[in-house]
């Protein structure tokens, strides 16, 4: 069992199966959302406790499709909570257990600043396949 919850703790979830991968994400949305290092979850596995009436949607204009969600509180990003997906990504960062994972991939380092440096032998992608 891995338990999650934003930066208040309005919002609590848990994640009855360990995440299936974990990849950090260089796009700039991601960037902005302070949400780039992030675990795939299958939907059966996540379970709110608490906190529903506390997330906000973001859902993004086209070509971008994929909502996001944070607190409404404390501005804690919480990736696709609430995807119709059989997988969708949380951010790593809301996760207060281990995820006994490392980083695996990167995705859109072409959008990467230069200030960060990849710093680990993950696969690197420029894009993704799917537009995010
Ligand atoms: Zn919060
Ligand atoms: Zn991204």
């Amino acid at each position: 069992m891995i338990k999650g919850s934003c930066c208040c703790g309005s919002i609590k979830f848990e994640l009855t199966s360990p995440p299936s991968m974990m990849g950090m994400c260089h796009c700039s949305r991601c960037r902005k959302l302070g949400a780039s290092a992030l675990v795939f979850t299958d939907k059966k596995s996540f379970h709110l406790l608490e906190g529903q009436e506390f997330i906000a949607r973001y859902v993004p204009s086209a070509p971008y499709k994929h909502i996001r969600t944070f607190c409404k509180i404390c501005g804690t990003a919480l990736g696709e909570i609430g995807s119709e997906n059989d997988s969708f990504p949380i951010p790593a960062n809301c996760l207060d257990d281990e995820p006994r994972l490392a980083i695996q991939f990167h995705v859109f380092v072409g959008s990467k600043p230069s200030w960060y440096e990849i710093c680990d032998n993950a696969q690197q992608f420029q894009e993704s396949p799917e537009q995010h």
